[in-house]
This record gives C-alpha cells, sequence and structure tokens, in this order.
C-alpha cells in the first residue's frame, strides 16, 4: 500500500513549549514522547488534559491522523501530533490496515494476531506497518509525515515488549520481531521512527 499525501504545503517549523500528543494509545504516547526527547518541546498526553478520543471516521491513515490533531489543537489551542497507523498484510489485501485498533476488541491482541495468522494461513506472510503523523496548530495549519517498515508475519507472536502487533512482526533484515526488540532497539527504527525523521527534518 502506497500513500499519497496531501500537499504540497508551506513549511511550518515548530517552536519550543508545549505539544499535545493526540492520542489515547500508552504505547504510541511512549514512542513519541521518546522521539521527542532531544528537541526541546513539553509533551503533553491528549489523557492529561482530558480531551475527548474523537471516533475515527476517516478512511484513509492521514485523513484520521490529520481529524485527531486537529481535534486536539482546536480544544487545546496549543499545537498536536497524531499518530494514525496499522498492520497491512498483503494476503488480507491490506488488512487490518486503518481498522488494526478495531480489529482487537477490549484490546485483545492475542486474538487479533491469531485472527490474522488463521486468515493468512499458507498465503504470502508479506506485511508492513505505515505510521502517518499529522502536526495541527490551533489556527488549522496542519503537516502530514508517512514511514512505512516492510517486514513478514512471524509463524506465532513472539516477545512481550512493545504494544499491539508487535510480537507478530519480523522487520526485514533482522531474525527477532518487534516484541522482541529492547524498547531503545524498537524505537531507533521503525514505521513511526521514519515518519517521525521526515517530521524533524521539516519543522524543527
Ligand atoms: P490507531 O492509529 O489509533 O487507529 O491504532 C493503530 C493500531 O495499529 C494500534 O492500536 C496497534 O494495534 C497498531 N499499531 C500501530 N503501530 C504499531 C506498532 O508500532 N506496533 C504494534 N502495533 C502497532
Amino acid at each position: 500500500m502506497s500513500l499519497e499525501l496531501p500537499g504540497p504545503q508551506a513549511v511550518r517549523k515548530l517552536s519550543p513549549g508545549r505539544l499535545v500528543i493526540a492520542s489515547h494509545n500508552a504505547g504510541k504516547v511512549r514512542e513519541i514522547t521518546a522521539l521527542l526527547g532531544p528537541y526541546g518541546v513539553e509533551p503533553v498526553s491528549a489523557a492529561a488534559l482530558d480531551l475527548p478520543e474523537p471516533e475515527e471516521t476517516g478512511t484513509t491513515f492521514v485523513a484520521n491522523a490529520e481529524l485527531k490533531a486537529r481535534a486536539a489543537a482546536d480544544l487545546s489551542g496549543l499545537p498536536a501530533l497524531a499518530d494514525d497507523s496499522g498492520l497491512c498484510v498483503d494476503a488480507l489485501g491490506g488488512d487490518p490496515g486503518i481498522f488494526s485498533a478495531r480489529w482487537a476488541p477490549d484490546k485483545d491482541f492475542g486474538a487479533a494476531m491469531a485472527r490474522i495468522n488463521a486468515l493468512v494461513g499458507d498465503q504470502s506472510r508479506d506485511a508492513h506497518f505505515i505510521c502517518v503523523l499529522a502536526l495541527a496548530w490551533p489556527d488549522g495549519h496542519v503537516e502530514w509525515f508517512e514511514g512505512r517498515a516492510d517486514g513478514t508475519l512471524a509463524p506465532e507472536p513472539r516477545g512481550s515488549n512493545g504494544f499491539g502487533y508487535d510480537p507478530l512482526f519480523l522487520p526485514n533484515g533482522g531474525d527477532r520481531t518487534y516484541g522482541e526488540l529492547t524498547p531503545d532497539e524498537k524505537h531507533a527504527d521503525n514505521h513511526r521512527a521514519r515518519a517521525f525523521a521526515k517530521l524533524v527534518a521539516t519543522v524543527f
């Protein structure tokens, strides 16, 4: 799956100060906070500001990232960074994709990973993670950044680090799943880190 980001846009720089992490997913907030560490912004989570979680009504990663970032920037009066991401499995036509969280009712990712493995069976195990980061300002300006990590599905989930589908995903070039990597190893290179590198090169 490849993505067409909206554009072109006038690039806006992010000034030091508070930045809302517009996510209620603790795993994402942890990763994004770690990535922002060196850049002199003060991350504040949507949960800490009691911001509601908007319904993800978009049909693309870009649309969902943008609606989450805009909602948080509007309500907080601060710049807000949102992430929409998911696991796209070739044999399933790109599913669960934007529905990755919704394939795990009650956050039961063990069940979601078992379902994926059962559906894929002996078809291609190629898969990739996509992350779109949207950075919105209270005046309505938005910037988008996309990152992708290619890999395969492990025969069985392995490892208990990370979150979501991490135990099922074997990044190309490695023999450990994301669930088996240390947090530092995972933060160093994955779909989110790749989107983040584009953000850093643009807005800082
Ligand atoms: P959403 O972007 O809030 O709709 O949720 C994305 C979902 O995709 C998460 O709940 C995870 O299930 C999955 N996901 C996204 N990024 C990762 C990752 O880095 N590791 C594991 N699962 C991920």
